[in-house]
């Protein structure tokens, strides 16, 4: 853990929402709020009590060459907030972020809003000073998927979530699901009930609605506010950005704009004169013309600043959108963007991600893992997405995972719902470190590439007991990792010959295909009279990965020499199940 950490910090760094950081602060008698600092000890503290092992990082290093600055508390400066909107399809997503951003545009500017950089930032009077009005930042790429896409990679750069809700049409599938996402990653939310110029709206039904999916509305003595708007006559937007920087306001965002750059790629794309382009949110710091930067896997000196009107610009400061200009190559939307110390660091961090990048896929969470992470102690959450194919199903389900929660370990259903497993619901469950059940349903070829990728386990279930049973095991950190034997191929001994140390077995490749990994036993008449694993493998002279059916060549066996010809060699792996 670094020496200076925000609360959110912290929360981001140890995965707890920054509610049960405030609260642990609370016991120890610090009152603290989301974006204050805490002392290092403090910090450590808070993170033990929670399971963590913590350990300091040096004050000389940090990562790599990049630029670390504590950020004291008397640096930071409030910021705007940072909004994503989410909702069902055709609910109005889209035609309110248009309409926010027509009625905030002076008319000489009305010619550049047709350009988009993927964010844009609007002004909102200040009625306690009208030279310095207060800006809200809109990420214009709505919906939970791309945000959960964002924060699977590790990038949260949302502060807060307008849910928009069609008055006519009430609360559909997809706005379960974006509650569900903007739980999981404890953003505070504000609905807008739109819609309301049609005289089929009905929005005390949507309340209501909100209500059962457990969302209280505060007009229902909750403290979500629900603002009723219309994108179409622009009514109640004025209220809806009121009550954006309110709720902005309590989670006291700020930054300190006085240090290098750092933010999240949102956008990025190849402009065929231009070269790569990043559209960037500035989350620390401040980014000038000149300054080297690495996203990802790509790094560049920044040449030219665009802001969210296409105008050139010289610097760009916390929460603001920024097209940049200068990459060598196009990052991904989620790469962090960090300020170099110079090119060369730039290019050894650009590099180190790449080489990080390849293998971060290979990690798959599954239920027999957790089961075992459970069983050490390491964690006291199993996080669980429950799909199935109908809803009574859903509900039932859920309350029996809900009631195998103990003392030790909590089942959290961080999402439930009816219908087949989908890119989202693998995304969630990649940002939540969660495992997929599924019960009766099937999974969508999009959900399962993405869940290849992302490493994340599913299981379809056809018996409710049985899927049930295993989440208990796994809960009481029973499970056994299940690991079956996946045979690679099998080779014939055709002659013997020495080699340095000991003997090899000229062969044949028969079937399949033996590799330089494979685990090998030595089978004679049929029968098994060693078992270890090959310890070369050669075509005529040179070492080889592997060799296929068809194909002679020399194999050794580790701790084996007793060829005869005619001997089997079985080469087979061991594999985990998940
Ligand atoms: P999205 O899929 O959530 O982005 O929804 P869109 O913004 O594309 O809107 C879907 C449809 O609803 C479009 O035909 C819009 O014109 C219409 N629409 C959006 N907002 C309103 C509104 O406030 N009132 C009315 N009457 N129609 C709206």
């Amino acid at each position: 853990m670094p020496q200076h950490l925000t609360v959110r910090e912290l929360s981001e760094t140890l995965g707890v929402t920054p509610v049960d950081i405030i609260k642990e602060l609370m016991k120890r008698g610090v009152m603290a709020a989301i974006n204050q600092s805490v002392e290092y000890d403090v910090a450590a503290g808070v993170a033990k009590d929670l399971g963590f092992e913590v350990e300091a990082e040096s004050l000389g290093g940090g990562v790599g060459e990049r630029m670390e600055h504590g950020d004291e508390a008397a640096d930071l400066k409030p910021r705007p907030p940072v909004v994503t909107v989410m909702g069902h399809v055709d609910h109005g997503k889209t035609s309110l972020l248009d309409a926010i951003r027509k009625t905030n545009v002076v008319a000489s500017e009305a010619g550049a809003i047709t350009q988009h950089i993927g964010a844009y930032q609007v002004e909102v009077p200040n009625p306690d000073d009208p030279k310095q009005p207060k800006k809200v930042t809109f990420i214009e790429t709505p919906g939970h998927e791309a945000f959960t896409a964002m924060r699977a990679r590790g990038a949260t750069v949302t502060d807060l979530v307008v849910l928009v809700v069609a008055a006519d049409d009430g609360i559909m599938p997809q706005t379960r699901e974006a509650i569900d996402h903007t739980k999981a990653a404890g953003v505070p939310m504000i609905v807008a009930v739109n819609k309301v110029d049609l005289p089929a709206a009905d929005p005390t039904r949507v309340k209501t609605q909100l209500t059962e999916s457990g969302i209280v509305v505060e007009e229902f003595g909750g403290d979500v506010p629900a603002i009723e708007v219309s994108a179409k006559t622009k009514a109640g937007l004025d209220s809806l950005l009121e009550h954006i920087l309110l709720v902005a306001e309590i989670s006291d965002l700020r930054a300190n704009p006085d240090r290098p750059a750092e933010g999240t790629v949102i956008e990025s794309e190849k402009d065929p004169n231009r070269g790569p382009m990043a559209t960037v949110i500035i989350q620390k710091g401040t980014l000038h013309i000149g300054d080297i930067v690495v996203a990802g896997e790509a790094w560049g000196k920044v040449k030219a600043m665009f802001d969210d009107k296409l105008r050139r610009i010289k610097l760009a400061g916390p929460s603001m959108p920024v097209e940049i200009m200068g990459l060598e190559a196009v990052p991904k939307a989620g790469d962090v963007m960090v300020v170099a110390e110079d090119e060369r660091a730039a290019r050894d961090m650009a590099d180190e991600h790449r080489r990080q990048g390849g293998e971060a896929s290979a990690r798959t969470m599954t239920l027999e893992a957790v089961s075992g992470d459970i069983a050490a102690g390491r964690v006291k959450d199993l996080n669980v997405i429950l799909k199935a194919d109908v809803q009574g199903s859903v509900e039932a389900i859920r309350s029996s995972l809900e009631r195998l929660s103990g003392q030790e370990v909590r089942v959290n259903v961080v999402h439930a719902g009816a219908g087949n497993i989908n890119e989202s619901d693998v995304m969630l469950a990649a940002a939540s470190k969660a495992i997929i059940v599924g019960f009766n349903v099937k999974t969508e070829p999009g959900g399962r590439n993405q869940a290849d990728i992302e490493g994340v386990d599913i299981r379809n279930y056809q018996i409710i007991y049985e899927l049930i049973e295993d989440v208990e095991k796994a809960v009481k950190g029973l499970m056994e990792p299940v690991v079956a034997e996946v045979t690679d191929g099998h080779a014939e001994v055709r002659a013997i010959f020495k080699v340095r140390g000991g003997k090899a077995a000229g062969c044949m490749v028969q079937d399949g295909v033996v590799r330089r990994s494979s685990l090998a036993r030595v089978l004679r008449g049929g029968e098994m009279i060693h078992e270890s694993r090959v310890s070369s493998l050669k075509r005529f002279t040179e070492d080889v990965r592997e060799v296929t059916a068809g194909l002679e060549c020399g194999i050794g066996v580790e701790k084996f020499d007793a060829w005869q010809e005619g001997d089997v060699i079985e080469a087979f792996h061991m594999e985990q199940r998940g």
